[in-house]
């Protein structure tokens, strides 16, 4: 169940638009199946994946855009994620000056915690309406000190990558400890 031990939380922010509920059921495996029969409810998507060898418990939180303007909820969102994706659309500047605001509220929720977070440019297979190259991309997550990732849920690029990193990057602090 969702409330095991030792599943990794994977909690997904960023602005509306940017492609989470996309990578959350591409990482479900759900993306192909009838979105019309399963609703679009789905918040939550549990799942083992193999990495390196070694099974790893996921559970992809999906819940970020209800939290909107209800302060109790974002701070429990922010609480309780063991690795943050935190998304934007390369092809929306709007979202991408989201992502500092959002990495800043998320590091003075948890501060002395050496949290997992992964920034993630989506929607890389929109060559034409690029807004933000991958060099300026690299650079905010080299100043912002986190790991940066493009992918696209509309192609399934890097999507298997970015969970499997989101892994590596909790069992590199758990051999750390
Ligand atoms: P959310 O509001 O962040 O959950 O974003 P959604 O997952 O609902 O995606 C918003 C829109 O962008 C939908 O129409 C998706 O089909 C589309 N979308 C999401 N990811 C990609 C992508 O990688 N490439 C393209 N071309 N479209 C995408």
């Amino acid at each position: 169940g969702i409330g095991d031990l030792g599943v990794i939380k994977v909690m997904l922010l960023g602005e509306s638009g940017v492609g989470k509920t996309a990578l959350a059921q591409i990482f479900g495996g759900l993306e192909d199946n009838l979105p019309h029969v399963l609703g679009d409810s789905e918040e939550a998507y549990e799942k083992k994946i193999l990495v390196d060898g070694e099974e790893a418990a996921l559970v992809v939180y999906d819940v970020w855009e209800q939290t909107d303007s209800c302060s109790w909820m974002q701070e429990n969102c922010l609480q309780m994620g063991n690795v943050y994706l935190i998304i934007f659309s390369v092809t929306d500047r709007r979202s991408f000056s989201k992502v500092t605001e959002l990495l800043l509220q998320l590091r003075t929720s948890r501060p002395n915690e050496d949290l997992p977070i992964i920034l993630v440019g989506n929607k890389s297979d929109l060559v034409r309406s690029r807004e933000i190259s991958l060099e300026e991309g690299r650079g905010v997550a080299v100043m912002l000190n986190c790991k940066y990732v493009e992918t696209s849920a509309a192609l399934h690029h890097n999507t298997r990558e970015l969970f499997e990193g989101v892994v590596r990057q909790i069992r590199l602090r758990r051999s750390r400890r």
